[in-house]
């Protein structure tokens, strides 16, 4: 049965009140809060058991036919939220606004939130080393703006991107967008973009939020800025109700202020996943966190994805590095106490727009109590931060949070002893009403005689005394007791003074819990107030994790501060690609690059497997490392400041997209050259692989010469063409390079070394001889080559192409035949000058 189907005036009060809210919410699956169960109704409750494998049952709602219904019990909503949102669903969440104990009637519900992708904020799909952000897009139609949040940690960020699409959907990639909001739908190829190919939510608004939470837009000037936040947040409150306040002040993203990497980049050089399994264990961010914080973990993401371009923010961090390393107690130190922090970020996202418990205000506690040692720590580095130590706070979690509370805030236990008088005047009523009860059985055993008596207490009954069957006789009419229920071998009963005892226990125990769900979320508030100080804490906590873990990264794999110059100089001695040594179990072999200001390309040859990719990535790891901040793998290091990297490395054929490897490839350098500066990086890993060989080794050869001449940047390009590094004889700013291999007892060995000059032609067939093809391939092949290099193979090949045919043709000829039937020997010369002169004519003939 269908929503659509039903008579809204055959239902049942509680049926109309369920398609009152839901016709709000048509988009998302509404979780209808009846008791201790969430139901799903209608097509969500069939769509809820199909995608949740629950058993679907029935309503009675006053129709003929039951409507379809599933349901999960409240306390463990949490899971089924959590998998049908990374299905994509939206979730509503409908709760009770009123206790049903006092309302005569249908109690008053509502939708208390809504959780789609981008803004899951306490559900275990978080994943803590990840932010997860969602995103406004602003189409300005010179260029786009981007305004995007993690809900769960409140930070929030806005951005002008150029109006090129692929470059929009690169920066959504590279910070992990999960759900996207434009203001219309006109946009086809993006939303099908996002949705189909990288599986980004897209959620189309229109409206402005413009009357709430201006303070944290009241910085800015920039008006496209403003109205980005504007419909961002109306997404955020209108639609998804949530609770803000715990979101800082927007910070603006210049794309300038930061080296630019697009999304091939950033996959071809496993930054923070690897690219064939797309997992984190082997990427360079796998090898560099070390931080005891997951704030401090996705700080160090932040900070790998988003190098820097400004020299003294890069120099404050190679400095602090170099303090924390010479001060290694301190740095221990320091290491310890960051341990005992949790995550504070998320930890505000819950005091605002989450479900706070008791247990995260001890988290907070514990993490407020290390920061006076932190920031002890940190003046006698000498580091320049102010850090808030929030005492206040800790003092009054440390005297109001019970040590060991519940997970729900509704039972109790949340409040220590001490904090409230009220509070624990009620207790000792509780807990003397027990007393009285212990003492109570006393008595009773003593005036009745009846030794075995009990007095006990279940929720149905209350209170009561129990007295075994074999005893019944001994309870006497004069007790006043009053029969209450009937078990197999006891009765209870009732008195009336126990009953008065009971109502004085209860009426405590609902008091204390009502009066401790009150307190703590006065306390809640209370923090609240402090939420943008707790933030900024936080902020500075997951800096200073960051740049300690980078400090350990140094000492443990050997880093080298580097050195900047303005130069266009790059001097590397001793570099090593830092996973690749980590994870491999041969020795690296560590090569320089050296590129001085006359050089802008090395041209590198090479045979398979000999190094070239390892080399060339090996270049850009170093560079992207030292604008982090971050020491680098070599012994010595003198580096420009690059603006933008481009790699087109290996077949990372865009199978999602359809498109073949050419296209991409070719994509990619129209990219790289387009857009590179004579302060970017580009990598070209055997450019023109995807087509045939002349095609390929033409167009290598332009992009080559453009790149060198024109755009000037510095560039790596390994290529197999040999013909490639003759250039280096006529334009003075390309440079050969070759690996080299050695051979040995008929093996060969990959020295994985970089020397300079072009690799032996000959080499590929070597190779191949030591690889045991047989001696007439390799002879044959040597012939091929010597033809090659006198540059005039296409024309044999052709003409020997032409003969093949011309004898294939011939196969069953009658001239053929002949020939083959004539008997030489026996022939005279005329005989056979006649015969010829026959043939011939035969041939004309035929023609
Ligand atoms: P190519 O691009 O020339 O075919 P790769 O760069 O893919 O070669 O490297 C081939 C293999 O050699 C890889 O497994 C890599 O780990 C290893 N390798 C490359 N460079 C080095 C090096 N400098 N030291 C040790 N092993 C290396
Ligand atoms: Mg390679």
């Amino acid at each position: 049965m269908k929503r659509s189907e039903v008579n809204y005036d055959d239902l049942s009060p509680m049926m109309k009140q369920y398609l009152d809210i839901k016709k709000e919410y048509e988009d998302e699956l509404l979780f209808y809060r009846i008791g201790d169960f969430y139901e799903l109704f209608f097509e969500d409750g069939l769509l809820a058991s199909r995608e949740l494998e629950l058993t679907l049952t029935g309503k009675n709602a006053g129709l003929e036919e039951r409507i379809p219904m599933c349901g999960v019990p409240f306390h463990s909503v949490k899971p089924y939220i959590e998998k049908l949102v990374n299905k994509g669903y939206k979730v509503a969440i409908c709760e009770q606004l009123e206790d049903p104990k006092d309302t005569k009637g249908m109690v008053k519900r509502g939708v208390v939130q809504v959780i789609s992708k981008g803004t899951v904020v306490d559900l275990e799909l978080l994943n803590e080393h990840d932010n997860h952000f969602i995103a406004a897009i602003l189409d300005f139609t010179y260029m786009y703006t981007i305004c995007y949040a993690d809900i769960s940690t409140g930070s929030l960020f806005v951005s002008n991107v150029p109006h090129q699409k692929d470059k929009l959907i690169s920066t959504l990639l590279n910070l992990g967008i999960l759900e996207v909001v434009l203001q219309n739908n006109e946009d086809l190829e993006l939303i099908s973009t996002l949705k189909g190919t990288y599986n980004i939510e897209v959620s189309i608004v229109d409206g402005l939020l413009k009357d709430q939470y201006q303070s944290v837009y009241s910085h800015l000037e920039d008006e496209h800025y403003i109205r980005a936040i504007q419909v961002l947040f109306y997404y955020l409150v209108v639609k998804e109700l949530k609770d803000l306040s715990h979101v800082e002040e927007a910070q603006i993203i210049y794309q300038d202020d930061y080296l630019e990497m697009d999304i091939h980049t950033v996959r071809n050089l496993e930054l923070i996943e690897t690219l064939r399994l797309k997992e984190r264990t082997f990427s360079l961010l796998w090898l560099l966190d070390k931080t005891k914080t997951s704030m401090g973990s996705r700080k160090l993401k932040n900070w790998l994805m988003n190098p820097l371009k400004n020299e003294e923010m890069i120099i404050d961090r190679y400095n602090k590095i170099e303090k924390l390393n010479n001060e290694f107690i301190l740095k221990e130190q320091l290491r310890e106490n960051l341990y005992e922090i949790y995550d504070l970020e998320r930890l505000c996202g819950k005091i605002t727009c989450g479900s706070l418990n008791a247990r995260d205000l001890l988290q907070l506690k514990n993490s407020l109590k290390v920061l006076p040692t932190i920031l002890e720590i940190v003046r006698n580095l000498g580091f320049d931060m102010s850090l808030q130590t929030h005492q206040d706070i800790y003092e009054l979690l440390e005297k109001a949070i019970y040590e060991n509370p519940p997970v729900t805030i509704k039972e109790g236990y949340l409040i220590k002893e001490g904090y409230s008088a009220e509070l624990d005047e009620l207790k000792s009523i509780r807990s003397g009403g027990k007393e009285f009860i212990a003492n109570f059985e006393a008595k009773l055993k003593e005036e009745t005689g009846i030794k075995n008596l009990k007095v006990g207490y279940n929720k149905v009954f209350g209170y009561y005394i129990e007295i075994t069957k074999g005893q019944i006789a001994n309870v006497s009419e004069d007790f006043h007791w009053e029969r209450r229920q009937t078990l197999t071998n006891a009765e209870r009963y009732i008195s009336p003074e126990l009953k008065e005892k009971e109502a004085l226990i209860l009426n405590a125990e609902e008091k204390i819990i009502e009066l401790e769900y009150t307190m703590f979320n006065e306390i809640k508030e209370t923090i609240k107030k402090d939420i943008l100080a707790l933030k900024d804490t936080a902020n500075l906590i997951a800096s200073l994790d960051a740049i300690t873990a980078l400090a350990v990264c140094a000492e443990e794999y050997h880093l080298v501060r580097p050195v900047i110059n303005h130069e266009h100089i790059i001097e590397i001695k001793n570099g090593r690609h830092p996973v690749i040594e980590k994870v491999s179990n041969m020795e690296y072999v560590a090569n320089d690059c050296v590129m001085d200001r006359n050089v802008n390309t090395l041209l590198i040859t090479g045979p398979n497997m000999s190094g070239k990719s390892t080399y060339m990535r090996q270049l850009a790891i170093i560079l992207i490392m030292a604008q982090m901040g971050s020491f680098v793998p070599a012994t010595k290091a003198n580096l420009p400041i690059i603006d933008k990297i481009f790699t087109r490395i290996g077949a990372s054929d865009d199978l999602v997209s359809g498109e073949s490897t050419f296209m991409v490839e070719m994509k990619e350098a129209k990219n790289a050259i387009c857009n590179a500066t004579e302060d970017s990086l580009i990598l070209f890993d055997e450019l023109g692989r995807g087509t045939a060989t002349y095609d390929g080794m033409s167009l290598a050869e332009s992009i080559l010469k453009y790149v060198s001449t024109k755009i000037q940047c510095k560039t790596l390009f390994s290529t197999h063409y040999h013909e490639l590094t003759v250039l280096e004889n006529s334009i003075p700013t390309i440079k050969n390079v070759h690996v080299s291999a050695i051979e040995s007892d008929g093996k060969i060995t990959f020295l994985h070394k970089i020397k300079n000059g072009a690799v032996d032609k000959s080499y590929g067939i070597h190779v191949a001889k030591l690889a045991g093809l047989p001696e007439e391939v390799i002879n044959d092949a040597l012939n091929i080559l010597a033809m090659y290099e006198k540059g005039s193979k296409k024309e044999k090949k052709e003409e020997q192409i032409q003969l093949v045919m011309n004898f294939q043709d011939e196969k069953e000829n009658p001239i053929e035949a002949k020939l083959k039937s004539l008997d030489l020997l026996r022939m005279t010369p005329i005989e056979a000058l006649n015969t010829l002169y026959e043939l011939k004519t035969e041939i004309e003939h035929n023609k």
